[in-house]
């Protein structure tokens, strides 16, 4: 076992491919995109502003070992993101709910967190087992608060009414009784890179024994030429979609010229609206910005659509209440397993959504379970 191909330079891909040069294997890793870091990728624009290509993507984790693996390619800057909602009125609210914004949207000023609570149980419904997110929402925050918060959104993000989706979707969501506005409030580590993704993508892929080829696409012929793949590319797209096409949800960026906005303090603004909009992001608010902000500055706006109206973009894996597609999924992987040359890894692989720390930790393990079998 000497040489192994990696399809996809983002997270999954370049943490199989370190682990495994630091083994001593010659690693070869192809992207059919023109530059490193997948999804994660950034760039400085034409403002000076360091722009998230695929959206903001805010590291944090309280995984200390993959927290300490990252930062030995590149230093983090702290930082603690805060998310606000843009409401009818254009006031901004705290989200996740917080006392806060229980005071703004309902004109309102609680004396103590309890009297917040009991208000909040007060306007909520009685229903004991949810069947939907509709009804676990409503059972915990009433119908105001639902229709102004995840109504819209639900809508845009996944084209789906919220009673036409799991509770589970919605089982976790934070309230807080307090003014405590962080959007990550229990993760140890948060920070940026503090020279962007990129950067830290090429810490992480500079090493003797790993050969990148950016702009190149996967073809199964290579898999002869290798004695391993691990491939992050869509599963159901390496089988010619022969079960049916395992469906994402993409989205569309809008770079716009603004002025900065001094009254905006959190980076990024969920729309409460019924437009097609989901949120903008204000980049000149994240530390690791290359210079002081100009007056002029980007922001984008996001636009939720089917990856098939996006050139096939795969972000987000559509997860409906029936478990449908997870059951597509089952079929490649049981499929793929009759492949003893190749390993389907990160988010396109296994039809996850994962964060970046969940594939940094998946990656870990799995290249570990791999190396037991391959390399004994
Ligand atoms: C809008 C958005 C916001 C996000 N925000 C956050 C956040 O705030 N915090 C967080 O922790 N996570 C966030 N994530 C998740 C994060 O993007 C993923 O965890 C991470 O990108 C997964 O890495 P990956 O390597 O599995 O996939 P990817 O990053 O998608 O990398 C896969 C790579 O494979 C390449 N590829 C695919 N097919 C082929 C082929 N046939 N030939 C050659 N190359 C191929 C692709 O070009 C791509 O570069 C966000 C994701 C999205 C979409």
């Amino acid at each position: 076992m000497r040489n192994i191909l990696i399809v996809g330079a983002g997270f999954a891909g370049a943490t199989y491919a370190r682990l495994a040069a630091e083994d001593g294997l010659n690693v070869t890793v192809i992207d059919r995109r023109n530059h490193l870091a997948g999804n994660a990728h950034d760039h400085i624009d034409a403002n000076g502003v360091r722009v998230h290509t695929y959206g903001p993507h805010l590291f944090h984790t309280s995984n200390s070992k993959v927290f300490e693996w990252l930062t030995g390619f590149e230093e983090f800057v702290p930082y603690e993101h805060r998310v606000r909602a843009r409401l009818p009125d254009e006031r901004l609210a705290p989200l996740p709910i917080n006392l806060d914004t229980l005071e703004l949207v309902f004109d309102k000023t609680f004396a103590t967190s309890s009297e917040a609570e009991m208000f909040l149980k007060d306007i909520s419904l009685e229903i004991e087992t949810p069947r939907n997110a509709e009804e676990y929402l409503f059972s915990r925050i009433g119908v105001e608060l639902t229709n102004l918060f995840f109504r819209p959104y639900t809508a845009k993000m996944w084209e789906m009414d919220l009673s036409e989706v799991a509770p589970s979707v919605v089982a976790r969501i934070p309230l807080r009784f307090d003014r405590q506005n962080l959007y990550f409030p229990n993760d140890k580590y948060q920070g940026l890179p503090r020279n962007g993704y990129t950067k830290l993508f090429e810490g992480m892929l500079q090493h003797d024994n790993i050969n990148v080829q950016l702009s190149r696409a996967f073809d199964k012929a290579m898999e002869a030429e290798f004695d391993f793949c691990f491939l992050s590319n869509a599963i159901d797209e390496y089988f010619d979609e022969a079960f049916g096409p395992l469906p994402y949800r993409s989205i569309k960026f809008r770079h716009e010229d603004r002025m900065r906005e001094p009254s905006v303090d959190a980076a990024t603004i969920n729309y409460t609206d019924h437009s097609p909009y989901t949120r903008e992001t204000h980049w000149w608010l994240l530390p690791n910005q290359q210079e002081r902000p100009r007056e002029t500055t980007t922001v984008t706006v996001e636009q939720p659509c089917s990856y098939v109206d996006n050139a096939f973009e795969r972000y987000y894996p559509v997860k409906t209440q029936d478990g449908r597609f997870d059951a597509v999924y089952e079929k490649y992987r049981t499929e793929a397993e009759k492949n003893p040359k190749v390993s389907f890894i990160g988010r396109c692989g296994t039809y996850q959504y994962l964060n970046m720390d969940q594939v940094i930790n998946q990656s870990f393990q799995g290249y570990e379970h791999w190396k037991r079998r391959a390399l004994a």
